[in-house]
Parts: C-alpha cells; structure tokens; sequence
C-alpha cells in the first residue's frame, strides 16, 4: 500500500484527478479532485478491506466447559457462585446452557476456573 502523495500520512485507496494531475490518494484527499479509479474496487479486492472488525464472543459450547472446568475443582455450584461473589442462579443457569453469559461474566468465570470462554471473530 502506497502513501497518500498529499497528506502522507494515510494509505492511498484511490486515484485522484486534481486540476490535470493524478494522484493516488486517501480517501480524506480526494475530496479536493475527481476519483477515477478506486483501489478497492473488486478487480484489486485487497482481503484485509472487507474484513469486519474483529470482535469478541462467547463460545457456543460454554455449558460444557464451565461445568467440566468447575467439576474438576471441585467445587459445588453453590460454592462457586459464592466465591466469584454471584448469585447460584446465575452460575446454575450458565452451566445449564439456558442462559448465555455476557462478556463480563464470561471473563470472571474463565479467571476462576482458569478456562477459555471468550474468542475473537
Ligand atoms: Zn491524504
């Protein structure tokens, strides 16, 4: 990717057609000219373009391992609920699979039991 010939401090996606020059420059600058040709059209399709932000999520299979990991410790859900200073409501309905547990939880969960629950797309 080549820098933008005005500002220089972006990527250059388009070309421009300033008064008679052309330029190849972002997106910001080429608002001074005409675009005739974009490099993000799809005969230059660059991956990384299209790709959405990478975003975090709950694993889908966390029912399981949020039972298996608290099995392993020992512990009864009562007693963890208690430690992670939660309601037995909440643990239970996790580890039944009925609720999905938010981002915040998830990550309390995988600090008490040294698990992995939270991904990124
Ligand atoms: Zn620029």
């Amino acid at each position: 990717m080549v820098d933008c010939e005005i500002c220089g401090q972006s990527s250059a996606t388009v070309k421009v057609k300033i008064d008679s020059t052309i330029l190849s420059t972002c997106v910001e600058c080429a608002k001074a000219g005409k675009i005739i040709e974009d490099y993000k059209a799809p005969a230059q399709k660059v991956p990384m373009v299209s790709r959405p932000l990478s975003e975090e999520f709950v694993v889908p299979e966390f029912a399981t391992i949020i039972s298996q990991a608290r099995q392993k410790t020992g512990l009864k859900q009562e007693e963890l609920a208690t430690k992670m200073n939660e309601r037995l409501s909440t643990v239970s309905a996790v580890e039944s699979g009925k609720r999905e547990p938010d981002l915040k939880l998830a990550k309390k969960l995988e600090r008490f039991l040294g698990i992995k629950l939270v991904e990124f797309t």
